[in-house]
């Protein structure tokens, strides 16, 4: 009996009829076998409703757990990856993955989870496996082993990875009845195996497993065509975790690795990762010390040293004054207010597992406040509002207090305690474009003041079709969504849109900023606010003598101060530009005979309004010189007998070394000048 044709659809549009069963490696052969060569895995999306016979024979269930999408099915209408050696048996849209795919990067990392839990079991049959996915920058394997894996251990798994890697065994995909398999994992004792069965898989089916030579693991797959595939692999790390996070269970050890498709894309990741080590923040705010803290004071609660706290309030000072030169007026209230002044906000039936436990006081109930904006709407309820007051810019270095679980805290970057440079902009409708341009205005010129350069900006939109998601009022979200491009277009600034990621008050804008290794995340974001002004009732009397509503726009320039300093620290690997570092100036009086020369110097470069520190020990000079590099000082000055009768100063410059020696006066007008304007040079 020849089997039924079935249509493939192919990207360039055109249609291949295939018997059912083909593989999508034989559609690629067809094509060129360059291209099935150069094939990882192949994007499937069903085009009638047909069930796909491996999907049928899986019996997932539709759990959502974290492991669910190893291990059950997805929609079977959206694309999904499967093997090269998979049959199609159904019309069907392909495209063939290849390594420039970024999803083809999963499927060989998580091919090579299976290469480690082979190496593994070869060295350490006694082991037991866990599951082992692909992460976002490689993957790991939960393994269960009495004896803790040694530093020697993980190099001889990564030699015999290499190994069988070399004996480019083919992945190959078996089934087996779920009883069966499930008595065999019984039977040996794979506990963790027995549970993700159970878990994943519906009772009577058949369940999936993956062979390569002779180690065979439970997955759904796919995987890249053969052992052979995974030619850059490095084994990273090893951490412990409690089988399913209960310290009651067993302790599992996770070894971590990474895979490329080329060595040279490998190296590239080591050197990043370096790189990123090498600026990493909470590392550099120890050495250079900016912050610490502290076991008494309490995860995620900051204490800043004074050069960080310096370099802080340089940014804060920059901030203030940017605002107010551009009509912000500055507030100050409270950290905290009642529960009630939440609950008409909205914020403790939405936030409230983010915020600290409310203080039960004699007769009242506070709590530390997990965002600014209520107090700014009651400034502004404060006095009768005319459309002649508008806008209202109310702006504030605002401390919230955010509840985030310990195991998320890091340094700077995730606090329970933050302050934000923020501000509240009341407008009337006709002012949102103007106002939200004004605000994008003070974005680029604070990220061209602060040097940041790898930013970009997504504008978040509603879904139409999902309007129960969103405040009910069409009007405004047509008008805020038109104005926002509008004001994005005039300013000439590219944006990418996210339809469906507006908040449900209103459309917003993100700012993501990329760190070393190219993670973005959302620093900032300006927010239109169709839903406040109304939970307060906020009014204005209109050029009509009747009563309006305000839209709200939050916005922050510089995120957190927490958050920005952790960036800029990363950025510049501690070494700030000179308007930015904590002592600009250090200062090396050759002997103790120069003390009286030092005081004279560091005196006018303080009354120039310079930071300077004089290392005035009893040191060699040459050790001063380090100490000051090593705190990446922009300017050392050494002076001896020689520069104090000349008037002059020594200069080394931080990253370029001895400049010889200028002038004091000189070397005054030149740091002045690179403050003045900022500069990120030296
Ligand atoms: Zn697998
Ligand atoms: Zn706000």
């Amino acid at each position: 009996m020849s089997s039924p044709l079935i249509a493939i659809h192919l990207p360039d549009g055109s249609i291949r009829e295939v018997p059912a069963g083909t593989t999508s490696f034989d559609i690629a052969n067809a094509i060129s076998p360059r291209l099935a060569a150069a094939s990882v895995a192949a994007r499937i999306t069903p085009i009638a409703t047909v069930l796909d016979q491996d999907s049928a024979r899986d019996g997932q269930s539709p759990d959502g757990q974290s492991e669910a999408a190893m291990y059950s099915g997805e929609d079977s209408h959206a694309p999904r990856l499967v093997d090269l050696s998979a049959s199609l048996t159904a019309d069907a849209k392909l495209e063939l993955i290849t390594e420039k795919d970024p999803d083809a990067l999963k499927v060989l990392r998580h091919s090579a989870a299976h290469v480690l839990a082979t190496a593994v079991l070869e060295l350490y049959p006694e082991t037991k496996l866990g599951h082992g996915p692909a992460t976002e920058s490689g993957f790991f394997y939960d393994f269960y082993r009495e004896k803790p894996f040694t530093p020697e251990d993980l190099a001889a798994i990564e030699k015999k990875m290499a190994e069988v890697v070399a004996r480019d065994e083919p992945f190959t995909r078996e089934f087996a009845p779920r009883d069966k398999a499930l008595d065999a994992f019984e039977r040996d004792g794979d506990f963790m195996k027995t549970h993700f069965v159970t878990k994943f898989t519906e009772p009577g089916s058949e369940v999936s497993f993956y062979r390569n030579g002779g180690f065979v693991d439970f997955c759904r797959g796919p995987h890249v065509p053969s052992t052979g595939r995974v030619r850059a692999l490095k084994v990273m790390s090893i951490s412990g975790a409690y089988w399913l996070g209960n310290e009651k269970n067993p302790q599992l050890q996770r070894i971590y690795g990474t895979a490329f498709f080329s060595k040279k894309d490998l190296d590239s990741y080591l050197e990043r990762l370096e790189d990123a080590k090498r600026r990493d923040h909470r590392r550099l705010g120890k050495e250079l010390e900016l912050f610490t803290v502290s076991d008494e004071v309490g995860a995620g609660l900051p204490l800043w040293l004074p050069k960080g706290a310096t370099v802080r309030r340089l940014l804060e000072e920059y901030i203030l004054d940017l605002e107010r030169r551009n009509g912000y007026e500055h507030v100050y209230t409270p950290d905290l207010a009642k529960v009630d002044l939440y609950v008409r906000s909205g914020h403790w039936a939405h936030y409230h597992d983010s915020m600290f436990p409310p203080m039960d006081l004699e007769n009242e109930r506070m709590v530390l406040r997990p965002m600014n904006c209520p107090h700014h709407i009651l400034i502004y309820e404060s006095k009768l509002r005319s459309y002649r007051d508008l806008p209202v810019r109310l702006a504030e270095l605002g401390t919230m207090y955010r509840y985030e679980l310990s195991g998320a805290l890091s340094g700077l970057s995730r606090v329970r305690c933050m302050t934000l440079n923020d501000a509240h902009i009341f407008c009337t409708p006709d002012q949102i474009k103007e106002e939200f341009s004004g605000v994008m205005k003070l974005v680029e010129r604070a990220y061209r003041d602060l040097g940041i350069t790898k930013y970009s900006y997504r504008l978040s939109l509603r879904d139409p079709a999902n309007k129960e998601k969103y405040v009910d009022n069409d009007a405004m979200w047509e008008l805020g969504e038109r104005v926002l491009r509008e004001a994005m277009d005039g300013l000439g600034l590219k944006y990418k849109e996210g339809k469906g990621e507006a908040a449900f008050y209103g459309p917003k804008l993100d700012i993501q900023l990329a760190d070393v290794m190219g993670h973005e995340e959302t620093y900032s974001t300006i927010q239109l606010d169709f839903h406040l002004p109304n939970q307060f009732g906020l009014e204005y009397t209109g050029a009509d003598g009747n009563r309006h509503r305000p839209v709200m726009i939050h916005r922050a320039i510089i995120s957190t101060m927490e958050r920005m300093v952790s960036y800029l620290i990363e950025l510049y690997a501690g070494a700030f530009p000179l308007w930015l570092a904590p002592v600009q100036v250090g200062l090396v009086p050759i002997s103790e005979k120069h003390a009286a020369y030092a005081d004279k110097v560091e005196e006018a470069l303080k009354a120039a309004g310079l930071r300077v520190e004089t290392d005035s020990r009893n040191e060699k000079m040459n050790a001063k010189i380090r100490d000051f590099a090593n705190q990446k000082t922009p300017y050392i000055l050494v002076f001896g007998d020689k520069e104090e009768a000349s008037g002059t100063v020594s200069v080394r410059t931080r990253g370029k070394g001895d400049q010889g020696s200028m002038p004091l006066d000189a070397f005054l007008a030149k740091a002045k000048e690179l403050v003045d304007s900022k500069s990120t040079g030296l």
